[in-house]
């Protein structure tokens, strides 16, 4: 038993490009993960997608640029199984499967689906997606991905944890109905970040136009940087630690996001430094995000060169995707066959 390897399971929408909230999210945990002797599944959640995309020509181009972008990172296809969700169709099935289990009223307590329902109410002519099935279902949807490659840990950002957290109820729920069978995965850590949006928003999000994205070249994140809002006075800190998660939370909004970034990515004297100044109010705000602009783009500028360098090429990307969904599959179908199993209806007969 000792020997089971951990299995580490994550995936990213292609609703867009990647942000800084994805990356410290959820890629950096994949790059670190990725160099552990963990066996690590990564994929593109190209089914989630379809909860809110209207484009459909998209979604197939946006999945490339964002595994181009996964490779720029540092992700490595032959160290992670990097996956696209619907060339592991038995997902689907597996999520029906599950979808028997699940009480109506645990979805309708899913965040995402709260949200929605409050924003058709509050316009209900308001552009985008009706409130579907789909919607409803995206944390059944999301169990099955994390339950058919019988992951250990889920590495995601805090918007996500109550997500895991239904995973773990649905798949406690199918064990305790028919029998163990599906692998109970850990709950997502307190520790876990969510990042705000550049808006002041509580979180940055591909879909709330409120982000700075990875590939944002220098004059792309001055020019973000420089808009955010910083002309409310400071407020005052009710605490002498420099914890981000103790003063980030008294600043106001836009402050407040400058200060995470300036955390994340600069070293670490410079945003004691910039903490500093805050605490005697002395006027900076154009030098804070002037220096911030500048460690945002010197982080970013070799991801960029890799996103363009030739070799990371739609072509091999595709490559790389025909033959990870070779090695997720039989893994895949093994839980599938035992929840049929377990659940009475027995083998497919298709199958081998
Ligand atoms: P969308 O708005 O289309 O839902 P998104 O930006 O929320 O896009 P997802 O594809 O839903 O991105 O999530 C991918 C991963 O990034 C998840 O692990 C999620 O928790 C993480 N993530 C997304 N936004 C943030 C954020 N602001 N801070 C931290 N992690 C985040
Ligand atoms: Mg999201």
């Amino acid at each position: 038993m000792g020997e089971k390897k951990e299995v580490i399971l994550s995936g990213i929408r292609p609703t867009g490009r990647l942000h800084y909230g994805n990356y410290f999210g959820a890629i950096r945990h994949f790059l670190r993960l990725q160099e552990t002797d963990a066996r690590c599944f990564y994929f593109i959640a190209d089914y989630h997608a379809l909860t809110t995309i209207s484009e459909p020509e998209n979604v197939f181009e946006e999945t490339i640029n964002m595994l181009r972008t996964y490779v720029a990172c540092g992700l490595d296809p032959n160290r992670a199984i990097i996956y696209r969700q619907s060339d592991l169709p038995c997902t689907a099935e597996l999520a029906l499967l599950l979808g028997m289990i699940t009480n109506i009223g645990h979805l309708e307590r899913g965040t995402t689906y709260k949200d929605k329902l409050s924003k058709l109410q509050e316009d209900p002519k308001a552009e985008g997606n009706p409130l579907s099935y789909g919607l409803l279902g995206y944390p059944v949807l999301m169990a099955a991905d994390i339950l058919i490659v019988r992951a250990d840990q889920v590495p995601v950002g805090d918007d996500q944890r109550q997500h895991v957290e239904m995973a773990i109820d649905i798949a406690q729920k199918f064990n305790h109905r028919f029998g163990e069978t599906l692998h109970i995965p850990r709950a997502v850590g307190r520790d876990a970040l969510r990042l705000p949006g550049l808006d002041g928003a509580e979180k940055m999000g591909k879909s709330e136009h409120n982000t700075l994205d990875l590939l944002d070249d220098r004059e792309t994140v001055l020019k973000k940087i420089r808009a955010v809002e910083t002309s409310t006075d400071p407020l005052p800190l009710h605490s002498d630690s420099d914890d981000p998660d103790v003063v980030i939370p008294q600043m106001p909004a836009g402050v407040g996001v400058l200060y995470r970034l300036l955390h994340l990515l600069a070293p670490e004297e410079v945003y004691r430094d910039f903490l500093g100044k805050y605490r005697r109010r002395e006027k900076f705000y154009g030098m804070l995000k002037n220096t911030l602009a500048e460690h945002v783009s010197q982080f970013n500028a070799p991801i960029i060169e890799r996103y363009n360098d030739p070799a990371n090429s739609r072509e091999f990307v595709l490559a790389f995707l025909r033959e990870n969904a070779r090695r997720v599959t039989p893994i895949a179908l093994e839980t599938v066959e035992a929840c049929r199993e377990a659940m009475g209806i027995g083998h497919s007969l298709y199958r081998a």
